[in-house]
């Protein structure tokens, strides 16, 4: 369970992104987050792995306090948790499976996979994550010969490869054209049916967030002002 109590975000030039926030996320579940551009959306998914500190609240992300966390301990939260971003993060220059080995970083020792010495298991993951995502047969393409689509679905197999309790997808097909959007939507709403990750998408546009979405919230002014379902949301939004 993902549980924020209370939670305010003020960042250091006074923007106040969130403010007091009660939100509880079962396991499991397809959370989609809407709003317009600056409603807090970034901040909220940023929370969630300890890259936006509280200003004052607390947040417990699967009985782990994340608030107060050491830096130990935040790098084994964010072990735990997928990100996907709108613009990829890929490294372009290098392969596709490259790519997604980086996935397994956080168990692999530094010096091992600046030589490029994965274990068979992690290699494994690799491609069991590429099959999942459907870009297996691109395993040895670099990068940057990719579509839109293809990138988004690496980053997607990238996060898998960490065997994450969580997924987020801060604002995942914004730079996708619709028919990719939906496909890459598909792909996150199938990953998370099949493994039972924990799963936030931001995006921008409701009818996206309707048809995918289990459970809507929607924000404003760093606030929750809508949180339920998609037919609930035709209702009030
Ligand atoms: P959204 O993802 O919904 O667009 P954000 O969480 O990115 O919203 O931003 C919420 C508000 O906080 C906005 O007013 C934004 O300009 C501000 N903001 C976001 N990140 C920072 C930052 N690092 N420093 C200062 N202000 C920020
Ligand atoms: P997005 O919302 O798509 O993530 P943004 O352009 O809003 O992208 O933000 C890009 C980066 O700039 C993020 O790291 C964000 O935290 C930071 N940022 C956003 N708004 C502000 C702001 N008002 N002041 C300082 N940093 C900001």
């Amino acid at each position: 369970m993902i549980q924020f109590s209370g939670v305010s975000v003020v960042y250091p030039g006074g923007t106040h992104a969130l403010s007091d926030i009660d939100l509880e996320i079962a396991d499991g579940q397809f959370v989609v987050v809407v709003g317009l551009s600056g409603a807090g959306k970034s901040t909220l998914v940023r929370t969630i792995n300890g890259l936006v500190p509280l200003t004052s609240g607390s947040l417990e992300v699967g009985g782990r306090r994340v608030d107060g966390a050491s830096r130990r301990q935040l790098r084994a939260l964010r072990a735990d948790i997928g990100m996907i971003f709108q613009s990829f993060n890929l490294v372009k220059r290098t392969s596709v499976l490259n790519n997604v080995l980086m996935g397994r970083l956080h168990s692999t020792p530094t010096w091992r996979s600046l030589l490029g010495l994965y274990k068979r298991s992690d290699k494994e993951l690799a491609f069991q994550a590429l099959e999942r995502v459907e870009v297996v047969e691109k395993a040895y393409v670099r990068a940057s010969n990719l579509s839109g689509g293809q990138q988004q679905r690496v980053s997607i197999a990238r996060a898998l490869a960490q065997e994450p309790q969580v997924m987020l997808a801060d604002e995942p097909v914004a730079s996708l054209d619709p028919p990719t959007a939906n496909v890459v939507m598909r792909d996150l709403q199938r990953i998370n049916r099949e493994l039972g990750i924990t799963t936030i998408v931001n995006l921008h546009f409701l009818d996206l967030a309707k048809r995918y979405g289990d459970r809507i919230i929607g924000m404003r002014e760093g606030r929750v002002v809508f949180d339920g379902t998609g037919e609930e949301a035709d209702e009030k939004v």
